[in-house]
């Protein structure tokens, strides 16, 4: 009878502990507050129209300076031109030695034609399933929130950073970030934050592996421009100016086709080859109606968006240029943008602007095992098909790689009803943490910081 009361006893007794351990193990109804408030923080954001050509920058930087002030970060506004605020965080590290990690997002976006939606770009409308549609959700302020949401969790566990890490919110991103990123890459504030990584905006990727690039291509606008004698529209003669714009149109059609057959067949990706789309074609004597017709014009002009990644060669580019596509034989001239859009394709140190993707880089060594660690699949790292930011960087020679953890997620950036599914945005942040945690906490001296040192 005893033993039986006692056992009786010990099994409430261990039915007791058991209940307070799930309770102090399992805090389930204080992390799901911490996933709904994450998400809220992420809808506010967008909620924030930054639609260029009049982004409201100034609600913008009060939210991202609140959010500072709420993580205790440190933080500045800096104007390298007014009404264009960049915000810059800062984490200080314990060995502020060491170069430091920057975090770079940009705060604008592109316009939207709201009547083609299905709910309102800046509503961050939260759907059934969970989907989330704004301008922004995924080009890019998804990034700027899992940045600072990973550094929320790291701060609650406690992790202290060996190196700083900063984290700079730029304007102007989607009009070529002169205004934005440009001048901050060449600012003073920049060369004293002794910056020796970069992360900045990639793609999303509809299958389950995440994008990330080490390059991006180069855009080169081009307008090409043929005269010619004027005649009667009935006239059969030769070298009149649309005669010879329709001979650099064929080439250029074919050398475009040549290029698109290598990225349909596999062979290359998106981002290895040139790309060329006309953009514009002029030509014709207006009338009060449309065009005079019975009139061949003396001057016709065709303008090329052009993409060259950093691998292909320029010097073969540009002799195509002048001597197939605008010869002077044939009575054309060409403007490369005026050189205006041509960003360099070399670093100032005279190599092609490229972040190594192998053993010699120890931040991609670190980013794939952080991703890894993090359960997230990474695929083979690609060339950005357009620009972002990240050039402004890799120009310095600093390595910047780009990368927005959405995964089974359609690309949408820049499209109608643009979409980020909030389990993927918390995967992200997953991902961010285990990133920044992984960085902050590398103290290896990388092989350019042993060479700064040798300086
Ligand atoms: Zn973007």
């Amino acid at each position: 009878m005893v033993t039986n009361r006692i056992r009786r006893f010990y099994s409430y007794l261990l039915l007791l502990l058991h209940i307070c351990f799930l309770f102090i193990l399992n805090p389930a109804s204080s992390s799901t507050e911490d996933t709904a408030a994450a998400i809220s923080r992420f809808r506010e954001f967008l909620q924030i129209n930054t639609s260029q050509p009049s982004p409201d920058y100034a609600k913008a930087t009060n939210f991202l300076l609140s959010q500072a002030k709420s993580l205790s970060l440190e933080s500045q506004t800096l104007e390298f031109v007014k009404s264009k605020p960049l915000v810059l965080l800062k984490w200080p590290g314990s060995n502020p030695q060491l170069p430091s990690i920057l975090l770079n997002s940009h705060t604008d976006v592109v316009p939207s034609e709201t009547n083609k939606w299905s709910y309102h770009p800046f509503s961050a409308h939260l759907d059934s399933h969970g989907k989330i549609f704004a301008r922004g959700s995924q080009d890019m302020k998804c990034v700027g929130m899992q940045y600072l949401e990973a550094i929320r969790r790291l701060k609650a566990s406690g992790f202290q950073p060996v190196r700083t890490v900063y984290l700079s919110f730029v304007p102007d991103e989607e009009i070529g970030g002169h205004d934005g990123a440009k001048k901050f890459a060449e600012s003073d504030v920049f060369k004293n934050m002794n910056v020796g990584i970069v992360l900045d905006e990639g793609l999303a990727s509809p299958t389950e592996s995440y994008r990330a690039f080490y390059a991006e291509r180069c855009p080169w606008w081009l307008v090409i421009k043929a005269r010619g004698a004027p005649g009667h529209g009935a006239k059969l003669y030769d070298n009149s100016a649309m005669e010879n714009l329709f001979k650099s149109i064929e080439s250029v059609r074919r050398f475009r086709a040549s290029q698109f057959d290598l990225v349909k067949a596999g062979l290359k990706a998106e981002g290895e080859v040139v790309s060329v789309n006309m953009a514009f074609l002029k030509a014709g004597t207006p009338s009060p109606n449309g065009f005079v017709m019975n009139l061949q014009p003396s001057e016709a002009e065709a303008g090329f968006d052009i993409r060259v990644p950093p691998t292909a060669e320029a010097e073969s580019l540009e002799r195509r240029i002048t001597e197939e596509w605008a010869p002077a034989s044939r009575n054309m001239t060409f403007e490369l943008g005026q050189f205006k859009h041509r960003v360099s394709m070399l670093s100032k140190f005279g190599k092609p602007i490229l972040t190594a993707t192998d053993s010699s880089n120890p931040w991609w060594s670190l980013l794939e095992e952080a991703v890894r660690k993090a359960n997230g699949k990474l695929g083979k790292p690609e060339i950005f098909p357009a620009s972002t930011d990240a050039r402004y960087f890799r120009e310095l020679g600093l390595p910047a790689i780009g990368f927005s953890p959405m995964a089974n997620t359609p690309l949408l950036l820049h499209d109608h009803n643009e979409f980020l599914h909030q389990d993927e945005y918390l995967k992200g942040i997953d991902i961010y943490e285990s990133i920044i945690k992984s960085y902050a906490s590398y103290v290896q001296h990388t092989r350019d910081e042993v060479l700064r040192d040798e300086l």
